[in-house]
């Protein structure tokens, strides 16, 4: 509908005018009201607050890639399951997004011709060897689970305005491009999300956050003649992407980067962005990628300093007044155990923060 009228081969950049004049619902995030999107609304305890929102959706994990494959693809449910299992949530606060997003609707950022090909399991060699998924990726499961993952971005997103903070089990397909996947990513979750609440939900400035180890790519492309997005991109200056785009505002890092010195970068950039773009959300990428056993990362960041990194973030957004959308990023380990663990980190200390603040 609205979107046919934006049609166009590869628009990217949603016109800041199709933006409605609504005022944002966000930043004074109401702590009374409940997702009509959640799966469950039952109360988890005697209180009338809602738990924090965490977003799960049981396609993400759905693929079987081949044995050995680097991308941990069952990840995702690994997360989903210890966080039950170890009682940090409880199921009544899992939001699973309610459908899949049309063609249609992803031509807001996606080109509509690499959607057709995406969507139809026809992508060409070349842009399938790019991705990384091998065959799979021409597969329904994987396209459905690709979608299903901006889905919950955006519904993750779309929670945070209404509670001040809310947190996926997957998202920050950081390296799709607009007419082409790169890097295990396929379509931008990001960057669609946050076109699509400029376009729809009422927002007019939008600070992607990603500190991811890789640099956001597609991200900064998509959204790079956006004046209401922000990407900021921390990350591993030698590492992948060779040929880095360029973000809002982009801070290389040295390699071998240990605690101390990675989580100062952080804390030197992030206040002054979020005081000078002043954004009505932030969309965090919380890559563990940085961690140092990671087998595609080139930082040195301990265990200790990922939580120390999900509590600066937190804390000095919400601090700051500004809610935040959680994402876990990018992250490689064999035991996805112990990667699901690294990865948890974020939601550890989303619940902290959602208790500290007062959410
Ligand atoms: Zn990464």
């Amino acid at each position: 509908m609205l979107l046919s009228s934006l049609r166009r081969s590869c628009l990217r950049h949603m016109a800041a005018t199709a933006a409605t004049p609504r005022t944002a619902r966000c930043r004074t995030f109401s702590s009374s009201s409940s997702s009509s999107s959640s799966s469950s609304s039952s109360s988890s305890s005697s209180s009338a607050i809602p738990p924090l929102p965490v977003v799960h959706h049981p396609l993400y994990s759905a693929p079987q890639l081949p044995p050995g494959h680097r991308f941990p693809m069952q990840v995702f449910r690994v997360i989903h399951e210890r966080l039950l299992g170890q009682g940090l949530i409880n199921p009544s606060q899992v939001h699973v997004p309610p459908s899949l997003p049309s063609d249609e609707e992803l031509a807001l950022v996606h080109c509509p011709e690499y959607l057709a090909a995406f969507s139809s399991c026809t992508l060409d060699d070349q842009r399938v060897r790019r991705i990384g998924f091998g065959a799979v990726t021409r597969t329904p499961t994987l396209v459905d689970r690709t979608k299903s993952e901006v889905a919950g971005t955006l519904l993750t997103a779309q929670l945070a305005l209404k509670h001040g903070l809310a947190v996926s089990t997957a998202g920050g397909t950081h390296h799709a491009f607009a007419d082409a996947g790169s890097g295990f990513c396929i379509l931008n979750d990001l960057a669609y999300s946050a076109h699509w609440l400029l376009a729809h939900g009422g927002l007019q400035r939008v600070l992607i956050l990603d500190l991811d180890v890789h640099q956001g790519d597609g991200t900064a492309a998509m959204c790079a003649n956006s004046p209401g997005i922000f990407t900021l991109s921390v990350h591993a200056a030698s590492n992948f992407p060779a040929r880095k785009q360029t973000s809002s505002l982009d801070e290389p890092l040295p390699d071998g980067l240990q605690d101390d010195a990675y989580l100062a970068a952080v804390a030197e950039v992030l206040p002054g962005v979020l005081s000078s773009f002043r954004p009505q959300l932030v969309l965090y990428d919380a890559g563990v990628d940085i961690h140092v056993d990671d087998e595609l990362g080139r930082l040195a960041v301990s265990d200790a300093g990922l939580m120390r990194r999900e509590l600066l973030v937190l804390d000095t957004c919400l601090g700051a007044g500004v809610p935040v959308a959680g994402y876990v990023g990018g992250g490689y380990a064999r035991d996805l155990a112990v990667l699901a663990e690294r990865h948890m980190a974020l939601h550890r200390a989303a619940l902290r923060m959602w208790a500290d603040h007062g959410l």
